[in-house]
């Protein structure tokens, strides 16, 4: 195993440390989660896009790079070292672009990627529903073939910023008559079509821009359905796997969170108890580690592999480190954690990383089911 950049990678990287240092946004934006920071973070996502960052791995047609994993992870590394916003078109570029990229027809992929890739549309993710969340399979919402078009009705929820986005992709019965896995279809279609109904959720730090989805007689063509009718699970099970895989949530990620944290420890090294001590150091270990196996991941992908059940280990490992780490700052804050502004005027960004770090074992399939998945599918446990 070879563990050196490369001369092309180290340009690589001096090249997108160069453009990071001259475009992230000096002052830190408003949160994603409220419609005023939303509309910033677009702003920054075209920002991206101008200087052709919107998704690297991509084929240059697509407004990408064509660039392989390991680009893909410097290109990260450096975003999350300049301090670069999150990204408001998360739900596409990392889960719904990789979907199309493998099932889309060629239309579709000229249709959707590129203006995913220049942040011209931002996409919602429509999957769970009030009594269909670890399970999916349960999902009623219909979709109704009338001629070339379907007409969906039902209820969708927990869509993160689907009160500011502008298309959704979703899961819908295409057979009324089918049951759990069978009968499902993958469609995509924009949120301000006619019948459809946005109601916000407001969330534990007070913002709105989660919310549910209602749909009534909504008619979508026939065409922005991905794969073949029915053929619904399998297209959604990829994307989950996108999801829990390699990109949504990247080791430059936490490894620039551990960073932080390491900073926060010395300044309140004086009153740190052993006990956070410890916790700071399992963090940083841990998202060192997360990254080694990342890259491993990523060789094995590139040399043609698959990342199959493996996501569930993944996804749990980085939303328990993520939690831990934010739990560790809290106790180093000490009361101060308790407050939304900071004795010198800035924002606790500590604290709303903390709240969003107890979503991390629940949203992208509850670590509860991954344990499951890990149980039944990588240790062959009964069911
Ligand atoms: C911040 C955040 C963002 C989200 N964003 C989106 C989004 O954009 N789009 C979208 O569609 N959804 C989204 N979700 C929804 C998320 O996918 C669901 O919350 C999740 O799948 C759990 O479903 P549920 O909330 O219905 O809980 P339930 O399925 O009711 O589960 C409740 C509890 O029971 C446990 N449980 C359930 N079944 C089993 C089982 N068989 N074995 C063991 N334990 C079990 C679960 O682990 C959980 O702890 C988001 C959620 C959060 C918190």
């Amino acid at each position: 195993m070879d563990l050196e950049y490369t001369p092309e990678q180290n340009a690589f990287r001096a090249e997108v440390r160069a453009w990071m240092e001259a475009h992230v946004p000096k002052t830190p934006l408003k949160t994603l989660e409220g419609r005023e920071g939303y509309d910033q973070h677009v702003e920054w996502e075209r920002e991206l896009a101008s200087g052709n960052w919107g998704m690297v791995t991509w084929p240059e047609a697509y407004g990408g790079r064509g660039l392989d994993l390991i680009r893909w992870l410097i290109f990260e590394e450096e975003y999350y070292r300049a301090g670069a916003p999150l990204r408001a078109n998360q739900n596409g570029i990392f889960l719904l672009g990789p979907t199309i990229m493998e099932y889309g027809t060629d239309e579709q992929k000229a249709r959707f990627l590129t203006p995913m890739a220049k942040g011209e549309v931002i996409w919602a993710q429509a999957w769970s529903e009030p009594n269909a969340g670890s399970d999916m399979a349960a999902i009623r919402s219909r979709a109704v073939r009338d001629g070339d078009h379907y007409v969906i009705s039902g209820q969708k929820t927990w869509s993160s910023r689907a009160a500011f986005a502008d298309w959704c992709f979703g899961i819908f019965r295409t057979d009324s008559e089918s049951k759990r896995h069978k009968g499902l279809s993958f469609i995509l279609l924009p949120l301000d079509s006619p019948g459809v109904t946005i109601r916000p959720i407001r969330q534990l730090h007070g913002e709105t821009g989660f919310a549910e989805i209602f749909f009534d007689e909504v008619r979508v063509p026939v065409e922005n359905r991905i794969a073949g009718e029915g053929e619904g699970w399998n297209v959604a099970m990829a994307t989950a796997g996108f999801e829990r895989g390699l990109m949504l949530r990247s080791p430059a990620r936490f490894q620039a969170a551990a960073k932080r944290l390491v900073a926060l420890y010395k300044e309140h090294a004086a009153t740190a108890s052993p006990a956070a001590h410890e916790a700071v150091l399992q963090a940083w270990m841990d998202a060192e580690a997360y990254a080694l196996n990342t890259y491993s991941v990523a060789a094995t992908v590139i040399a043609g592999g698959h990342i199959g059940a493996e996501a569930s280990l993944n996804k749990i490992f980085w939303s328990e480190l993520d939690r831990a780490a934010h739990r560790a700052a809290m106790s180093l804050l000490g009361a101060t954690a308790e407050l939304r502004t900071l004795p010198d005027g800035a924002a606790n960004i500590w604290q709303e990383g903390y709240i969003f770090s107890l979503s991390g074992p629940i949203y992208a399939g509850s670590n509860e089911i991954q344990r499951n998945i890990i149980a039944e599918r990588l240790l062959g446990l009964p069911r």
